[in-house]
Protein backbone atom coordinates (compact mmCIF):
# COMPACT_ATOMS: atom_id res chain seq x y z
CA UNK A 1 0.00 0.00 0.00
CA UNK A 2 1.41 3.22 -0.57
CA UNK A 3 1.16 6.11 1.38
CA UNK A 4 1.67 9.88 1.40
CA UNK A 5 5.25 9.12 1.72
CA UNK A 6 5.30 7.35 -1.19
CA UNK A 7 6.88 4.13 1.13
CA UNK A 8 6.63 1.08 -0.98
CA UNK A 9 8.76 -1.37 0.45
CA UNK A 10 8.59 -5.12 -0.06
CA UNK A 11 11.36 -7.09 1.84
CA UNK A 12 12.37 -10.16 -0.80
CA UNK A 13 15.85 -10.73 0.48
CA UNK A 14 13.96 -11.04 4.61
CA UNK A 15 12.30 -14.00 2.76
CA UNK A 16 15.88 -15.69 2.42
CA UNK A 17 17.05 -18.22 4.63
CA UNK A 18 17.85 -16.61 8.34
CA UNK A 19 21.59 -17.57 7.09
CA UNK A 20 21.77 -14.50 5.32
CA UNK A 21 21.17 -11.75 7.44
CA UNK A 22 20.18 -10.61 11.03
CA UNK A 23 17.33 -8.55 11.80
CA UNK A 24 17.74 -4.98 13.35
CA UNK A 25 16.25 -2.54 15.59
CA UNK A 26 17.22 1.38 15.02
CA UNK A 27 19.91 2.70 16.54
CA UNK A 28 18.97 6.24 18.09
CA UNK A 29 21.07 8.87 17.16
CA UNK A 30 21.08 12.49 19.19
CA UNK A 31 20.37 15.25 16.99
CA UNK A 32 20.11 14.18 12.94
CA UNK A 33 20.24 17.08 10.62
CA UNK A 34 19.91 16.90 6.90
CA UNK A 35 23.01 17.91 4.93
CA UNK A 36 22.33 17.03 1.33
CA UNK A 37 19.27 15.25 -0.23
CA UNK A 38 18.57 14.42 -3.99
CA UNK A 39 15.51 15.40 -4.58
CA UNK A 40 15.05 14.30 -8.28
CA UNK A 41 16.24 10.58 -7.08
CA UNK A 42 13.78 10.46 -4.57
CA UNK A 43 10.76 11.52 -6.82
CA UNK A 44 11.90 8.79 -9.05
CA UNK A 45 11.60 6.36 -6.73
CA UNK A 46 8.53 7.74 -5.58
CA UNK A 47 9.14 8.87 -2.53
CA UNK A 48 7.45 12.11 -1.33
CA UNK A 49 10.68 14.49 -1.25
CA UNK A 50 8.25 16.86 0.93
CA UNK A 51 7.46 14.33 3.53
CA UNK A 52 11.17 12.88 4.00
CA UNK A 53 12.93 16.27 4.74
CA UNK A 54 10.41 16.78 7.29
CA UNK A 55 11.11 16.24 11.02
CA UNK A 56 9.80 12.31 10.69
CA UNK A 57 11.39 12.07 7.06
CA UNK A 58 14.60 12.93 8.60
CA UNK A 59 14.46 10.62 11.69
CA UNK A 60 14.31 8.24 8.84
CA UNK A 61 17.24 9.02 7.44
CA UNK A 62 19.10 8.81 10.48
CA UNK A 63 17.87 5.30 11.66
CA UNK A 64 15.81 6.72 14.15
CA UNK A 65 12.82 5.52 12.98
CA UNK A 66 12.32 3.23 10.06
CA UNK A 67 9.67 3.33 7.29
CA UNK A 68 6.27 1.50 6.83
CA UNK A 69 6.96 -1.78 5.57
CA UNK A 70 10.35 -2.04 6.67
CA UNK A 71 12.52 -5.03 8.04
CA UNK A 72 15.39 -3.98 9.01
CA UNK A 73 17.73 -6.23 8.52
CA UNK A 74 21.89 -6.44 8.25
CA UNK A 75 23.07 -8.69 5.21
CA UNK A 76 26.01 -11.52 5.55
CA UNK A 77 28.59 -11.52 3.36
CA UNK A 78 32.14 -12.82 3.06
CA UNK A 79 35.08 -12.02 1.09
CA UNK A 80 38.34 -11.79 0.09
CA UNK A 81 39.92 -8.68 0.97
CA UNK A 82 43.44 -8.17 -0.94
CA UNK A 83 43.40 -12.10 -1.49
CA UNK A 84 42.37 -13.27 2.05
CA UNK A 85 39.22 -15.03 2.81
CA UNK A 86 37.50 -13.84 5.71
CA UNK A 87 33.85 -13.32 7.04
CA UNK A 88 32.21 -10.09 6.86
CA UNK A 89 28.72 -8.78 6.54
CA UNK A 90 27.48 -5.45 7.03
CA UNK A 91 29.03 -4.06 10.08
CA UNK A 92 27.54 -0.51 9.74
CA UNK A 93 24.71 -0.88 7.13
CA UNK A 94 21.36 -1.30 7.94
CA UNK A 95 18.64 -2.38 4.66
CA UNK A 96 15.02 -1.20 5.04
CA UNK A 97 13.28 -3.18 2.55
CA UNK A 98 13.29 -2.92 -1.25
CA UNK A 99 11.54 0.21 -2.58
CA UNK A 100 9.22 -0.48 -5.47
CA UNK A 101 9.71 2.47 -7.86
CA UNK A 102 6.14 3.99 -10.05
CA UNK A 103 8.21 2.26 -12.90
CA UNK A 104 7.63 -1.37 -10.74
CA UNK A 105 11.82 -1.11 -10.10
CA UNK A 106 12.93 -2.61 -7.25
CA UNK A 107 15.72 -1.09 -5.58
CA UNK A 108 17.78 -1.40 -2.46
CA UNK A 109 16.83 1.46 0.28
CA UNK A 110 19.98 1.16 2.52
CA UNK A 111 22.05 3.19 5.45
CA UNK A 112 25.51 3.43 5.68
CA UNK A 113 26.76 4.93 9.28
CA UNK A 114 23.89 3.71 10.82
CA UNK A 115 25.18 1.90 14.23
CA UNK A 116 26.55 -1.41 15.14
CA UNK A 117 25.21 -4.68 14.07
CA UNK A 118 26.08 -8.14 14.78
CA UNK A 119 28.79 -8.15 11.62
CA UNK A 120 30.49 -5.16 13.19
CA UNK A 121 33.23 -7.04 14.71
CA UNK A 122 35.55 -4.42 16.39
CA UNK A 123 33.83 -1.53 14.57
CA UNK A 124 31.68 1.08 16.00
CA UNK A 125 29.14 0.93 13.07
CA UNK A 126 29.53 4.47 12.55
CA UNK A 127 30.88 6.92 9.29
CA UNK A 128 32.08 10.30 9.13
CA UNK A 129 30.19 13.41 7.20
CA UNK A 130 33.78 13.44 5.01
CA UNK A 131 33.75 10.08 3.72
CA UNK A 132 29.77 9.98 3.24
CA UNK A 133 29.68 13.28 1.03
CA UNK A 134 32.44 11.87 -0.97
CA UNK A 135 30.59 8.81 -1.40
CA UNK A 136 27.45 11.28 -2.38
CA UNK A 137 29.66 13.28 -4.90
CA UNK A 138 31.62 10.35 -6.97
CA UNK A 139 28.84 7.95 -7.12
CA UNK A 140 26.77 10.92 -8.42
CA UNK A 141 29.20 11.91 -10.90
CA UNK A 142 29.46 8.11 -11.83
CA UNK A 143 25.76 7.77 -12.69
CA UNK A 144 26.07 10.88 -14.42
CA UNK A 145 28.65 9.30 -16.66
CA UNK A 146 26.51 7.20 -17.76
CA UNK A 147 28.21 4.12 -15.44
CA UNK A 148 26.16 1.78 -13.27
CA UNK A 149 26.55 2.48 -9.65
CA UNK A 150 24.67 2.81 -6.52
CA UNK A 151 23.09 5.75 -5.77
CA UNK A 152 22.69 8.71 -2.95
CA UNK A 153 19.75 9.73 -1.54
CA UNK A 154 20.56 11.51 1.44
CA UNK A 155 23.49 12.36 4.03
CA UNK A 156 22.21 13.12 7.41
CA UNK A 157 24.64 14.48 10.07
CA UNK A 158 24.15 13.18 13.78
CA UNK A 159 24.99 15.28 16.04
CA UNK A 160 27.53 13.08 17.35
CA UNK A 161 31.45 12.44 17.14
CA UNK A 162 33.12 9.48 15.38
CA UNK A 163 36.31 8.13 16.92
CA UNK A 164 39.54 8.32 14.36
CA UNK A 165 42.67 9.08 14.32
CA UNK A 166 41.24 12.59 15.24
CA UNK A 167 37.25 13.28 16.04
CA UNK A 168 35.03 13.23 13.19
CA UNK A 169 31.68 14.39 12.81
CA UNK A 170 29.16 11.39 12.52
CA UNK A 171 27.23 10.65 9.75
CA UNK A 172 24.66 8.23 7.67
CA UNK A 173 24.06 8.04 4.11
CA UNK A 174 21.38 6.50 2.49
CA UNK A 175 22.26 4.43 -0.60
CA UNK A 176 20.09 3.06 -3.40
CA UNK A 177 21.24 -0.05 -5.18
CA UNK A 178 19.86 -2.65 -7.24
CA UNK A 179 20.65 -4.88 -5.03
CA UNK A 180 23.59 -5.46 -2.72
CA UNK A 181 24.31 -9.01 -3.85
CA UNK A 182 27.97 -9.81 -3.75
CA UNK A 183 30.08 -12.10 -5.52
CA UNK A 184 31.27 -11.61 -1.57
CA UNK A 185 26.96 -13.59 -0.71
CA UNK A 186 28.19 -16.54 -2.48
CA UNK A 187 31.28 -16.87 -0.74
CA UNK A 188 29.50 -16.54 2.02
CA UNK A 189 26.78 -19.47 1.25
CA UNK A 190 28.80 -21.37 -0.77
CA UNK A 191 31.20 -21.59 2.80
CA UNK A 192 28.27 -21.56 5.51
CA UNK A 193 25.23 -22.51 3.66
CA UNK A 194 23.98 -25.71 2.14
CA UNK A 195 23.49 -26.58 -1.67
CA UNK A 196 19.93 -25.46 -0.80
CA UNK A 197 21.00 -22.42 0.36
CA UNK A 198 23.21 -21.95 -2.50
CA UNK A 199 20.65 -22.86 -4.56
CA UNK A 200 18.05 -20.27 -3.24
CA UNK A 201 20.48 -17.46 -3.37
CA UNK A 202 21.35 -18.34 -6.85
CA UNK A 203 17.92 -18.09 -7.87
CA UNK A 204 17.23 -15.26 -5.82
CA UNK A 205 19.66 -13.37 -8.08
CA UNK A 206 17.82 -14.70 -11.04
CA UNK A 207 15.15 -13.72 -10.55
CA UNK A 208 16.42 -10.13 -9.76
CA UNK A 209 19.04 -9.36 -12.23
CA UNK A 210 18.55 -11.74 -14.75
CA UNK A 211 14.72 -12.57 -15.16
CA UNK A 212 15.08 -13.53 -18.93
CA UNK A 213 17.55 -15.91 -18.15
CA UNK A 214 15.60 -17.42 -15.23
CA UNK A 215 14.05 -20.66 -16.76
CA UNK A 216 16.83 -21.27 -19.43
CA UNK A 217 18.02 -25.28 -18.91
CA UNK A 218 21.32 -24.00 -17.44
CA UNK A 219 20.49 -21.06 -15.49
CA UNK A 220 23.13 -21.42 -13.45
CA UNK A 221 25.40 -21.19 -15.97
CA UNK A 222 24.15 -18.14 -17.33
CA UNK A 223 24.11 -16.54 -14.21
CA UNK A 224 27.63 -16.78 -14.54
CA UNK A 225 27.96 -15.97 -18.13
CA UNK A 226 25.45 -12.47 -17.57
CA UNK A 227 27.48 -11.81 -14.31
CA UNK A 228 30.70 -12.16 -16.25
CA UNK A 229 29.48 -9.93 -19.25
CA UNK A 230 28.25 -6.94 -16.57
CA UNK A 231 31.74 -6.82 -14.80
CA UNK A 232 33.43 -6.62 -18.33
CA UNK A 233 31.59 -4.00 -19.09
CA UNK A 234 31.59 -2.37 -15.99
CA UNK A 235 35.43 -2.33 -15.42
CA UNK A 236 35.75 -1.30 -19.41
CA UNK A 237 33.90 1.94 -18.40
CA UNK A 238 35.82 2.49 -15.35
CA UNK A 239 39.10 2.77 -17.56
CA UNK A 240 37.24 4.47 -20.27
CA UNK A 241 37.34 7.42 -17.52
CA UNK A 242 40.43 6.79 -15.35
CA UNK A 243 38.13 5.22 -12.31
CA UNK A 244 40.15 3.79 -9.75
CA UNK A 245 37.75 1.91 -7.52
CA UNK A 246 40.72 1.52 -5.18
CA UNK A 247 39.22 -1.51 -2.77
CA UNK A 248 38.11 -4.52 -5.41
CA UNK A 249 37.67 -7.08 -2.72
CA UNK A 250 35.48 -9.60 -3.72
CA UNK A 251 33.05 -8.33 -1.31
CA UNK A 252 32.78 -5.05 -3.13
CA UNK A 253 32.05 -7.04 -6.53
CA UNK A 254 28.24 -6.57 -7.18
CA UNK A 255 26.04 -9.36 -8.58
CA UNK A 256 24.33 -6.67 -10.06
CA UNK A 257 27.15 -5.16 -12.37
CA UNK A 258 26.61 -1.95 -10.27
CA UNK A 259 30.14 -0.27 -9.07
CA UNK A 260 29.78 0.02 -5.17
CA UNK A 261 31.81 1.04 -2.04
CA UNK A 262 32.87 4.64 -2.46
CA UNK A 263 35.96 4.03 0.11
CA UNK A 264 39.47 4.52 -1.66
CA UNK A 265 38.24 5.02 -5.09
CA UNK A 266 39.37 8.54 -7.05
CA UNK A 267 39.48 9.34 -10.68
CA UNK A 268 43.34 9.06 -12.63
CA UNK A 269 45.12 11.93 -13.30
CA UNK A 270 48.47 11.96 -15.60
CA UNK A 271 48.43 8.76 -17.26
CA UNK A 272 49.98 5.94 -15.29
CA UNK A 273 48.55 2.22 -15.20
CA UNK A 274 50.84 2.32 -11.71
CA UNK A 275 48.39 4.21 -10.28
CA UNK A 276 47.19 3.68 -6.64
CA UNK A 277 45.50 6.57 -4.38
CA UNK A 278 44.53 4.11 -1.35
CA UNK A 279 46.77 4.46 1.43
CA UNK A 280 46.80 1.06 2.58
CA UNK A 281 47.15 -0.59 -1.31
CA UNK A 282 51.45 -0.45 -0.36
CA UNK A 283 51.55 -3.30 -3.30
CA UNK A 284 49.39 -1.70 -5.55
CA UNK A 285 46.90 -4.86 -5.85
CA UNK A 286 44.18 -2.32 -6.71
CA UNK A 287 46.08 0.06 -8.93
CA UNK A 288 44.76 1.26 -12.30
CA UNK A 289 46.12 -0.90 -14.45
CA UNK A 290 45.11 -4.07 -12.05
CA UNK A 291 41.35 -3.56 -12.46
CA UNK A 292 41.03 -5.70 -15.36
CA UNK A 293 42.92 -8.70 -14.21
CA UNK A 294 41.64 -8.09 -10.78
CA UNK A 295 38.09 -8.46 -11.80
CA UNK A 296 38.55 -11.46 -13.96
CA UNK A 297 40.43 -12.81 -10.33
CA UNK A 298 37.23 -11.76 -8.52
CA UNK A 299 34.81 -13.75 -11.03
CA UNK A 300 37.23 -17.07 -10.75
CA UNK A 301 35.88 -16.72 -7.10
CA UNK A 302 32.62 -16.37 -8.34
CA UNK A 303 32.30 -19.02 -10.43
CA UNK A 304 34.11 -21.37 -7.76
CA UNK A 305 30.92 -20.81 -5.50
CA UNK A 306 28.85 -22.43 -8.16
CA UNK A 307 30.54 -25.28 -8.61
CA UNK A 308 27.97 -27.18 -6.79
CA UNK A 309 25.24 -25.62 -9.08
CA UNK A 310 27.07 -26.17 -12.53
CA UNK A 311 26.82 -29.47 -13.01
CA UNK A 312 26.73 -32.87 -11.06
CA UNK A 313 30.22 -34.08 -12.12
CA UNK A 314 32.42 -32.54 -10.50
CA UNK A 315 35.21 -32.28 -13.25
CA UNK A 316 32.50 -30.98 -15.70
CA UNK A 317 31.24 -28.53 -13.59
CA UNK A 318 35.05 -27.30 -13.21
CA UNK A 319 34.95 -27.16 -17.23
CA UNK A 320 32.25 -25.02 -17.46
CA UNK A 321 33.24 -22.85 -15.05
CA UNK A 322 36.75 -22.12 -16.75
CA UNK A 323 35.33 -21.65 -20.20
CA UNK A 324 33.14 -19.06 -18.62
CA UNK A 325 35.75 -17.32 -17.61
CA UNK A 326 38.23 -17.57 -19.93
CA UNK A 327 35.79 -14.93 -21.97
CA UNK A 328 36.25 -12.78 -19.36
CA UNK A 329 39.26 -11.13 -21.03
CA UNK A 330 38.36 -10.85 -24.42
CA UNK A 331 34.89 -9.72 -23.26
CA UNK A 332 36.61 -6.87 -21.55
CA UNK A 333 39.19 -5.92 -24.58
CA UNK A 334 36.06 -5.41 -26.83
CA UNK A 335 33.88 -3.07 -24.46
CA UNK A 336 37.09 -1.49 -24.31
CA UNK A 337 38.02 -1.38 -27.52
CA UNK A 338 34.41 -0.18 -28.69
CA UNK A 339 34.98 2.79 -26.04
CA UNK A 340 38.26 3.85 -27.10
CA UNK A 341 37.23 4.17 -30.63
CA UNK A 342 33.97 6.59 -29.83
CA UNK A 343 36.41 8.61 -27.59
CA UNK A 344 38.66 8.87 -30.82
CA UNK A 345 35.99 9.75 -33.14
CA UNK A 346 36.05 6.18 -34.60
CA UNK A 347 32.76 4.60 -35.98
CA UNK A 348 34.95 1.59 -37.99
CA UNK A 349 37.11 -0.99 -37.09
CA UNK A 350 40.40 -1.17 -37.81
CA UNK A 351 43.25 -3.87 -37.11
CA UNK A 352 45.62 -0.78 -36.40
CA UNK A 353 42.84 1.11 -33.92
CA UNK A 354 44.84 -0.83 -31.01
CA UNK A 355 48.31 0.44 -31.66
CA UNK A 356 47.01 3.82 -32.81
CA UNK A 357 45.71 4.02 -29.06
CA UNK A 358 48.47 2.23 -27.31
CA UNK A 359 50.24 5.09 -28.76
CA UNK A 360 48.53 7.97 -27.33
CA UNK A 361 48.40 5.98 -23.76
CA UNK A 362 52.02 5.49 -23.96
CA UNK A 363 52.85 9.18 -25.17
CA UNK A 364 50.45 10.19 -21.89
CA UNK A 365 52.55 8.08 -20.01
CA UNK A 366 56.06 9.45 -20.87
CA UNK A 367 55.19 13.12 -21.02
CA UNK A 368 52.81 12.92 -17.74
CA UNK A 369 50.12 13.83 -19.34
CA UNK A 370 46.48 14.33 -17.70
CA UNK A 371 44.03 11.27 -18.92
CA UNK A 372 40.80 13.17 -19.54
CA UNK A 373 42.35 16.86 -20.75
CA UNK A 374 44.42 15.15 -23.18
CA UNK A 375 40.96 13.17 -24.77
CA UNK A 376 39.35 16.88 -24.09
CA UNK A 377 42.17 18.81 -26.12
CA UNK A 378 41.09 15.84 -29.06
CA UNK A 379 37.70 16.58 -28.57
CA UNK A 380 37.79 20.18 -29.48
CA UNK A 381 40.36 20.00 -31.90
CA UNK A 382 42.31 22.63 -30.14
CA UNK A 383 45.67 20.59 -28.96
CA UNK A 384 48.11 23.39 -28.80
CA UNK A 385 47.45 23.96 -24.74
CA UNK A 386 48.02 20.51 -23.61
CA UNK A 387 51.15 18.52 -22.51
CA UNK A 388 51.73 16.70 -25.76
CA UNK A 389 51.10 19.19 -28.59
CA UNK A 390 54.14 19.87 -29.88
CA UNK A 391 55.97 16.59 -29.09
CA UNK A 392 57.54 14.81 -31.96
CA UNK A 393 55.61 11.75 -31.49
CA UNK A 394 52.27 13.65 -31.12
CA UNK A 395 52.70 15.67 -34.40
CA UNK A 396 53.45 12.11 -36.56
CA UNK A 397 50.25 9.97 -34.15
CA UNK A 398 47.77 13.12 -35.15
CA UNK A 399 48.46 13.04 -38.66
CA UNK A 400 48.21 8.73 -38.13
CA UNK A 401 44.88 10.07 -36.16
CA UNK A 402 43.50 12.44 -38.90
CA UNK A 403 44.57 10.00 -42.06
CA UNK A 404 42.55 7.52 -40.37
CA UNK A 405 39.55 9.12 -39.39
CA UNK A 406 39.56 10.40 -43.24
CA UNK A 407 39.14 6.93 -44.31
CA UNK A 408 35.38 6.43 -42.59
CA UNK A 409 32.67 7.68 -44.46
CA UNK A 410 31.06 9.72 -41.43
CA UNK A 411 32.26 13.84 -41.30
CA UNK A 412 34.37 15.07 -38.98
CA UNK A 413 31.70 16.53 -37.69
CA UNK A 414 29.93 13.34 -36.47
CA UNK A 415 33.36 12.26 -35.17
CA UNK A 416 33.41 15.09 -33.12
CA UNK A 417 29.98 15.23 -31.71
CA UNK A 418 30.90 11.40 -31.25
CA UNK A 419 33.99 12.52 -28.94
CA UNK A 420 31.98 14.75 -27.06
CA UNK A 421 29.64 12.29 -26.10
CA UNK A 422 32.52 9.97 -25.14
CA UNK A 423 34.62 12.33 -23.40
CA UNK A 424 33.75 14.23 -20.30
CA UNK A 425 34.61 17.74 -19.72
CA UNK A 426 34.78 17.03 -15.94
CA UNK A 427 35.39 14.79 -13.73
CA UNK A 428 35.93 15.08 -9.68
CA UNK A 429 39.16 15.99 -9.61
CA UNK A 430 40.28 15.38 -6.40
CA UNK A 431 41.22 18.55 -5.72
CA UNK A 432 37.93 19.78 -6.20
CA UNK A 433 36.39 17.05 -4.09
CA UNK A 434 38.63 18.13 -1.53
CA UNK A 435 37.64 22.03 -1.55
CA UNK A 436 34.21 21.01 -1.61
CA UNK A 437 34.50 18.35 1.56
CA UNK A 438 36.78 20.82 3.48
CA UNK A 439 33.85 23.97 3.13
CA UNK A 440 31.36 21.36 4.32
CA UNK A 441 33.03 19.66 7.16
CA UNK A 442 35.06 22.78 8.66
CA UNK A 443 33.12 25.68 7.50
CA UNK A 444 29.30 24.13 7.36
CA UNK A 445 29.27 25.75 3.93
CA UNK A 446 27.62 23.35 1.53
CA UNK A 447 27.41 25.99 -1.49
CA UNK A 448 30.56 24.42 -2.71
CA UNK A 449 29.17 20.52 -2.51
CA UNK A 450 26.12 21.69 -4.32
CA UNK A 451 28.24 23.54 -7.54
CA UNK A 452 30.40 20.51 -7.87
CA UNK A 453 27.13 17.97 -8.09
CA UNK A 454 25.49 20.80 -10.43
CA UNK A 455 28.79 21.01 -12.67
CA UNK A 456 29.02 16.56 -12.04
CA UNK A 457 25.72 15.90 -13.15
CA UNK A 458 25.99 16.75 -17.02
CA UNK A 459 29.81 15.77 -17.86
CA UNK A 460 29.27 15.76 -21.28
CA UNK A 461 27.79 19.11 -21.43
CA UNK A 462 30.86 20.68 -22.56
CA UNK A 463 29.26 23.83 -21.23
CA UNK A 464 31.30 27.62 -20.51
CA UNK A 465 30.45 26.90 -16.82
CA UNK A 466 32.56 23.89 -16.65
CA UNK A 467 35.83 25.21 -18.04
CA UNK A 468 37.45 25.73 -14.35
CA UNK A 469 36.73 22.42 -13.53
CA UNK A 470 38.86 20.85 -15.75
CA UNK A 471 41.85 22.95 -14.43
CA UNK A 472 44.39 20.81 -12.67
CA UNK A 473 45.91 21.66 -9.24
CA UNK A 474 48.75 23.64 -8.61
CA UNK A 475 51.68 21.42 -8.54
CA UNK A 476 51.67 19.69 -5.36
CA UNK A 477 54.78 17.51 -3.68
CA UNK A 478 52.66 15.28 -1.98
CA UNK A 479 50.61 12.26 -3.64
CA UNK A 480 47.07 12.71 -3.23
CA UNK A 481 45.89 9.70 -0.90
CA UNK A 482 42.52 8.12 -0.14
CA UNK A 483 41.41 6.34 3.03
CA UNK A 484 38.51 3.54 3.72
CA UNK A 485 36.72 2.92 6.68
CA UNK A 486 35.94 6.21 8.18
P1 LIG B 1 34.94 -2.02 3.13
O1 LIG B 1 36.43 -2.00 3.19
O2 LIG B 1 34.31 -0.68 3.11
O3 LIG B 1 34.42 -2.89 2.04
O4 LIG B 1 34.43 -2.66 4.49
C1 LIG B 1 34.79 -3.98 4.87
C2 LIG B 1 33.97 -4.45 6.03
O5 LIG B 1 34.21 -3.65 7.18
C3 LIG B 1 32.46 -4.44 5.80
O6 LIG B 1 31.94 -5.63 6.32
C4 LIG B 1 32.01 -3.24 6.58
O7 LIG B 1 30.68 -3.38 7.01
C5 LIG B 1 32.97 -3.24 7.74
N1 LIG B 1 33.14 -1.92 8.37
C6 LIG B 1 33.73 -0.83 7.82
N2 LIG B 1 33.69 0.22 8.68
C7 LIG B 1 33.08 -0.21 9.80
C8 LIG B 1 32.74 0.39 11.06
N3 LIG B 1 33.04 1.66 11.34
N4 LIG B 1 32.11 -0.38 11.97
C9 LIG B 1 31.81 -1.66 11.71
N5 LIG B 1 32.09 -2.28 10.55
C10 LIG B 1 32.72 -1.58 9.61
MG1 LIG C 1 32.49 -2.84 1.33
MG1 LIG D 1 33.66 0.83 2.39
Amino acid sequence: EITKTGWNLDNSYARLPELFFKSLTPNLVHAPRLVIFNSQLATSLGLNAQELISDDGIAILAGNRTPEGSLPLAQAYAGHQFGNFTMLGDGRAMLFGEQITPHDERVDIQLKGSGRTPYSRGGDGRAGLGPMLREYIISEAMHALGIPTTRSLAVVTTGEAIKRETELPGAIMTRVADSHLRVGTFEYAANWGTKADLRLLADYALQRHFPEIDNVPDRYLSLLQEVIKRQAKLIAQWQLVGFIHGVMNTDNMTISGETIDYGPCAFMDIYDPKTVFSSIDVQGRYSYGNQPGIAGWNLARFAETLLPLLHENKEQALELAQNAISEFPDLYRSKWLEGMRAKLGLFNEETEDASLIDDLLQMMQTYRADYTNTFLALTFDTPEDFVLFGTPEFVQWHELWQARLGRQNESKDSSLQMMRNSNPAVIPRNHRVEAALEAAVNQGDYRVVEQLLHVLSNPYAHSPEQADYTKLPAKSTQPYQTFCGT
